[in-house]
């Protein structure tokens, strides 16, 4: 048994092995996901980051010290093999390998708290506990592949469309927005917090002349939600554009979600099947229906909803049966949005906000933002904030910040919305909510 590699390198991933490579020797490494040692012949299905690929070791045709340590080997040990391809009507995905030499790089301890096989369905706790093991099932590594491409699309997309991408600071010296719980943490003497948002820094970098920024990082919610769509880390997708309204920056949203899906479709064809995912690209344009068209029709499915409200979940359940996939939402009261949203001229009741939603599900919020500084104070004020405390940022409005809109794509949201997943816990590596900080 050896532990080093050596000169080894794996010379093909499984999904890459085909009967064009018949009777040529690869090298392949992996995880024993499974063995069935039938006596004279044992049946070893090794397991790699894209696939699984059946080695067939028959006693008769190698050597007896090499049938020995396959006999041996663990489950879910890390193995290397080199063998020949071998055309099999038997053997999934048409081949086989028959080994010739092998290596144990590292043996797994059994009994496994976790099987990887997805013979036994595990509680989503148990899985959390056992993350590595969790993400080695195919089923459950393919909602990351296909996160991993989204988030490609997306960057291709907005660097296309002129974004610049920045980076601003998750620890913040005060509560920025209000409205939304913070995590306080200890910054040398003093209190800080961790970022909810990049909100208003993204506005700064309109006053600083970047014109269209982005920015795809981690957001802290401290509110103690117990939900399947909440989490209190997640990653979101931001932009922000200067000389731009709010229904530019809708379209610029509706272009990439298609963008995006489309791309999804093309590229992860095979994790969409392991998910058993027919991913739809809306026809046509977006649906767009007014804040109060929304809540006539909540209160006609017998959900009651008051004007000037925010959605309730039930409020959501009931609007997302009568929409399409994906629409906005439009013309909300000014009220229940930030203080940086500007208020619509001609109704000041009314905010040039909106919402992309999916389903019953809000996968992003944006608008038109308030540029002129009067107006961003007294509207701070009436959310019962206080202008000093955002004394830096109010600066940027004094010397010159253009008109400009944005909005956040929550990208856990979004990766639900494809995957078809209804927990948003399976979208993300190592969630964070109110019972859980490990792993
Ligand atoms: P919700 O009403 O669903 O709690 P929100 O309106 O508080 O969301 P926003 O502040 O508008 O959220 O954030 C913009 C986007 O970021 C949301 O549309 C969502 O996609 C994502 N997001 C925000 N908070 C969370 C969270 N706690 N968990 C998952 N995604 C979130
Ligand atoms: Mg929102």
């Amino acid at each position: 048994m050896t532990y080093s590699l050596g000169d080894w390198r794996r010379t093909h991933y499984s999904k890459n092995v085909d009967s064009k490579l018949k009777d040529e020797t690869v090298t392949l490494m992996g995880w024993v996901h499974e063995i069935r040692d039938l006596g004279g012949i044992i049946f070893v299905l090794l397991r790699d980051r894209d696939g699984i690929i059946q080695i067939t070791a028959p006693s008769k045709k190698i050597s007896p010290e090499l049938f020995e340590e396959i006999r041996k080997m663990k489950k879910e040990s890390v193995v290397a093999f080199r063998g020949k391809v071998q055309g099999s009507n038997k053997a999934p995905g048409g081949v086989e390998i028959i080994p010739d030499k092998l290596k144990v790089l590292n043996e797994s301890k059994l009994p496994l708290p976790l099987d990887p096989t997805e013979k036994v369905r595990a509680e989503i706790d148990t899985r959390l506990d056992s993350r590595f093991l969790d993400l080695r099932k195919p089923g459950v590594s393919a909602v990351f592949k296909i996160k991993s491409r989204m988030l490609h699309s997306v960057r291709l997309f907005l660097e296309d469309n002129g974004f610049i991408e920045v980076n601003t600071p998750k620890l913040v010296a005060s509560a920025t927005e209000g409205g939304t719980e913070l995590f306080p943490i200890t910054y040398f003497e003093r209190e800080a917090f961790l970022g909810q948002s990049p909100q208003l820094y993204k506005q700064i970098m309109m006053s600083a002349g970047f014109d269209r920024v982005y920015e795809i990082a981690p957001i802290f919610r401290a509110e103690e939600h117990d939900t399947l769509r909440h989490l209190n880390e997640v990653i979101s997708i931001d932009i922000e554009s200067s000389f731009s309204n709010e229904k530019d920056v809708m379209n610029t949203l509706e272009k990439l979600v298609k963008t995006a899906l489309n791309d999804v479709l093309e590229h992860c064809s095979d994790d969409l099947k392991l998910l058993d995912v027919d991913l739809q690209i809306p026809k046509g344009s977006f649906a767009r229906i007014e804040y109060d068209e929304v809540v006539d029709l909540v209160n006609s499915k017998g959900v009651q909803m008051r004007h000037g409200e925010d959605l309730s979940r039930a409020a959501e359940k009931a609007i997302g049966e009568i929409m399409d996939d994906y629409y906005f939402v439009t013309g909300w009261p000014t009220d229940i949005k930030p203080f940086y949203v500007m208020p619509d001229e001609n109704d000041p009741e009314r905010s040039l906000a909106f919402d992309l939603m999916y389903k019953d599900l809000e996968i992003s919020s944006g608008a038109m933002r308030v540029h002129k500084m009067d107006l961003l104070v007294e509207r701070i004020k009436n959310q019962g904030l206080n202008p000093d405390s955002f004394e830096r940022y109010l600066a940027a409005f004094e010397y010159g910040m253009p008109p400009h809109a944005g909005w956040g794509l929550g990208a856990e949201r979004f990766t639900m919305c494809i995957t078809g997943s209804n927990n948003i816990r399976e979208t993300v590596l190592f969630p964070r909510d109110r019972r859980r900080l490990t792993p």
